[in-house]
């Protein structure tokens, strides 16, 4: 009977996180995009893990963060888009053993600041960038010389059949931007390695990294960041500025004055201009210097059907 009861309960809980046919551009930076078949708001492991034991396999599922890396195309996404809150807010500190355990749904900004309440030294650089922790270490995401791989010590996934597994940091494979953790895998927590600082270095440090973005970036836009990834040997926007692109537009997309790697949805902009404009700069970058610019930006879901 107990067992009933938390199956309903579940149940219950379910029909409000569920959403039909949901207009997911909202939860994204770009604000553009089309919906997704099915939106799921899970607010805790035992009912993301319900969920994805009742979810036929052949239903495609897609994890969003705060959407800040993310162009949803215009077609939307067909399948289930998951989205992680409640329990996955958490942080906890582990003193015993001196790591940081993090929820995936904790914003990086969050996370930053509770570092700086509790003099714990080397999250500052996560003050800019506005993801949350399991996209980011999904991303492998950094700036000024650090990225969140620095830190980590193992994640905690759950799989397409709701089953957990712990991965150590060696098998994570972290590269630029990247990592090797399989898209059916649903990041939700990651534990990291705790170095006491003092308060006042934290705050400084805070200070001069949101200080100098403000001045190089266009942080307060919609924009999904650097739209694409620096090469071994140049940055992406130094690519970028020997075809003179900077104030490029197409449709309601541009690129920003400010940073030429920062496309911006300045007017109700459709992906298929952000999208195309990208690919407009690939082809003259191609076409001048002979590289090729790879998108850090995720492309996903279907486009529009004419
Ligand atoms: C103004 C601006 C500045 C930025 N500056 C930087 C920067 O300096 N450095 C940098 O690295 N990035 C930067 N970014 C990009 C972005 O903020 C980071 O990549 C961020 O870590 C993405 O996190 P998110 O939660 O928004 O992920 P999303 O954009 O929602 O998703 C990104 C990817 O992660 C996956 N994902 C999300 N959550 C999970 C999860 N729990 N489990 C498994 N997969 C998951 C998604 O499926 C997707 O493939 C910037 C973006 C903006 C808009």
């Amino acid at each position: 009977m107990k067992c009933l009861i938390k199956i309903f309960t579940l149940i219950k809980s379910f029909v409000k996180s569920i959403k039909i046919n949901y207009p997911i551009a909202k939860n994204t930076w770009f604000g553009s995009g089309g919906k997704t078949s099915i939106f799921f708001e899970a607010q805790s492991i035992i009912s993301l893990k319900f969920f994805l034991s009742l979810l036929p396999i052949n239903i495609p599922i897609f994890t969003i963060g705060m959407g800040s890396n993310i162009l949803i195309r215009d077609g939307g996404i067909r399948g289930v888009t998951i989205k992680l809150k409640g329990d996955f807010n958490k942080i906890i500190i582990d003193k015993s053993n001196n790591v940081l355990k993090v929820g995936s749904g904790v914003k990086n900004i969050d996370l930053a600041k509770f570092c700086e309440v509790n003099n714990i030294g080397g999250f500052e650089f996560l003050i800019g960038i506005p993801g949350s922790v399991g996209g980011s270490v999904k991303m492998n995401a950094g700036c000024f010389k650090q990225s969140i791989s620095d830190l980590i010590t193992k994640i905690t996934v759950i799989d397409r059949l709701g089953k957990i597994h712990t991965i150590n940091k060696e098998k994570i494979n972290f590269s630029y931007r990247k990592t090797e953790i399989p898209n059916q895998h649903i990041i939700i927590d990651s534990t990291f390695n705790m170095q006491k600082k003092s308060k006042t270095l934290i705050k400084n440090k805070m200070k001069s990294i949101s200080l100098k973005r403000k001045t190089v970036q266009p942080t307060n836009t919609r924009t999904g960041g650097s739209t694409f990834k620096n090469t071994k040997s140049f940055k992406a926007w130094e690519l970028i500025e020997k075809i003179n692109f900077r104030g490029k537009s197409l449709g309601g997309a541009k690129i920003s004055k400010l940073h030429p790697n920062f496309i911006i949805n300045y007017n109700n902009a459709k992906s298929l201009d952000i999208e195309v404009l990208g690919e407009e700069i690939v082809e003259e970058v191609r076409k001048k210097t002979g590289i090729r610019l790879e998108w850090e930006i995720k492309r996903v879901g279907n486009f529009e059907k004419i």
